[in-house]
């Protein structure tokens, strides 16, 4: 007899993906209308060794991107108003945006201030009547546009908010997910990123469909197992990912291996810097404070050390990083001895710590209104 099972991806879902437009500079031009049409970056200054957070589309269009050195997007675009991040008004906004979702379902997943999946699967309204309520529902409460993508998994859901960018919303219904990943660039799969490109691109392989033919095992032995396997998915449109309630971060740190072991104070200092600024980033777009700051010191010989120590206020403040973990790099031998790790970390995020760990599956449910 026949083995009765239900695919998993019968037990269809809505997910709605928003992400706001370029919305640190749209917050600061909101809040300045001279700015209206000018090359807005929100991030560190030139010069600094700042970057790019957010910029407006004036400035995009000079090739400036977020993550680019502040000083580069100068020299693209002298004429550029540098403002320095106000991770306070964001996040302030960021919550109006998250009670807007709250009215539609509890099942939110923030990727970070600005952006989040929805499972509402269970909500009575099309997903597309849902997507366009909280556009217009977060316009009105924050004056801020953005964008949504409505398909049956986060796979699809992400790549679409991206399509009619920015003010815009794209709908793929279950039954159109084949079309839509079909001539898609491979690119467009958050997770492959330039090196996992190029690395495509050289097999010969540029589009979603390109893999199809593919059998697993042949991909297998040209990706590696995990590689394949996930592309295998991915590339015709299948992602069971669950939406996921927010879970609980206990620390968040960043370190750098050097390729050369370093003795140099001032080389030192200014890794610890680059790190700071990472970690700092990282933070604020977690909306995340900690008062645990811990450094981490491997020695040339292999050794491992740590020191750490609470502050007396929560921070993600790159300044103050920076100046805690250099106090802390004056208690270890640092200068005696060369380095070939360092790294910083964060903990003790406390309040802002967020408790629900649970993680929540939509339940099938046999009629969907996409
Ligand atoms: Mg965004």
């Amino acid at each position: 007899m026949e083995k009765m099972s239900i695919h998993p991806t019968l037990l269809q879902r809505k997910i709605v993906h928003i992400d706001m437009d370029c919305f640190y500079a749209a917050v600061e031009v909101r809040d300045n209308p001279s700015l209206k049409g000018k090359p807005v970056i929100v991030g560190g200054q030139p010069g600094s060794r700042g970057v790019v957070a957010t910029c407006s589309y004036e400035a995009r269009k000079f090739g400036i991107h977020s993550a680019m050195s502040s000083s580069q997007a100068y020299k693209r675009c002298p004429s550029a108003i540098f403002i320095k991040p106000n991770s306070e008004k964001y996040r302030a906004v960021s919550s109006q945006i998250r009670d807007v979702f709250k009215r539609y379902t509890d099942v939110i997943e923030p990727l970070s201030l600005d952006e989040a999946f929805l499972d509402v699967t269970e909500h009575q309204l099309y997903g597309t009547e849902i997507a366009k309520r909280i556009r217009s529902e977060v316009f009105s409460d924050t004056e801020l546009t953005c964008s949504a993508g409505v398909g049956p998994n986060k796979l699809i859901a992400k790549i679409a908010s991206d399509m009619n960018k920015p003010n815009g919303i794209t709908v793929v219904p279950p039954h159109k997910a084949k079309v839509f990943m079909e001539h898609l660039s491979l690119r467009k799969i958050p997770g492959v990123g330039s090196v996992t490109e190029k690395k495509l691109n050289s097999l010969g392989f540029k589009l979603c469909k390109e893999i199809w033919p593919i059998h697993i095992s042949e991909l297998e032995r040209k990706l590696g197992k995990r590689m394949a396997g996930w592309l295998y998915d991915r590339s015709r449109g299948i992602d069971e990912r669950p939406v996921r309630t927010e879970r609980i971060r206990k620390s968040l740190s960043a370190e750098r291996t050097f390729s050369e072991d370093l003795n140099d104070l001032d080389k030192i200092q200014e890794e610890i810097r680059k790190i700071s600024v990472r970690v700092s980033e990282q933070l604020v777009k977690k909306d995340l404070k900690g008062k645990t700051i811990t450094l981490k010191i491997k020695y040339s010989d292999f050794e491992q050390i740590t020191r750490c120590i609470s502050i007396e206020r929560k921070t993600n403040d790159v300044d103050e990083l920076f100046e805690v973990s250099y106090q802390l790099l004056l208690k270890t031998e640092v200068g005696a001895r060369s380095v070939r790790l360092l790294g910083i970390g964060v903990s003790s995020f406390g309040d802002s710590e967020v408790t629900d760990s649970s993680i929540t599956f939509s339940n099938g449910v046999q009629q969907v209104l996409f």
